[in-house]
């Protein structure tokens, strides 16, 4: 809800609420406010105005207010952000371990450059 910034609640409803193609109006508004299709569809169904369609989560089993062309995997905003949170999690760790394998090649060649010099040294 954080991001809702150039509208207030309440514009966001009276904007919903009077918009000719009311599924049309969501993708708007949430460019409206820098936002995105999830928080506006919560603003609308915690404000009891959504008048659209409900699917269930496919995770939970929740019913969550969704429009058509969004949401292909069905599940609810909470499901996703959850999902979106791990694979983030899952990609953060590949990266540092690649980073970590990067290290031990590096690591790798100094031991061997060091090695060749104290042979050298001790002639
Ligand atoms: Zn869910």
């Amino acid at each position: 809800m954080s991001k809702i910034t150039n509208l207030s609640k309440q514009e966001i409803i009276t904007m919903y609420k009077t918009a000719k193609n009311k599924e049309e109006q969501i993708p708007i508004l949430a460019d409206l406010t820098a936002s995105d299709v999830d928080t506006i569809l919560e603003i609308l169904k915690d404000a009891k105005v959504f008048n659209g369609a409900y699917s269930t989560c496919s995770r939970c089993g929740k019913q969550y207010p969704t429009i058509s062309h969004h949401n292909p995997t069905k599940r609810c905003a909470e499901c996703r952000k959850l999902a979106s949170r791990i694979s983030k999690i899952k990609f953060q760790i590949k990266k540092n371990n690649s980073k970590i394998q990067e290290i031990q090649r590096s690591s790798a060649k100094y031991r061997e450059e060091l090695d060749k010099l104290e042979a050298e040294w001790e002639v």
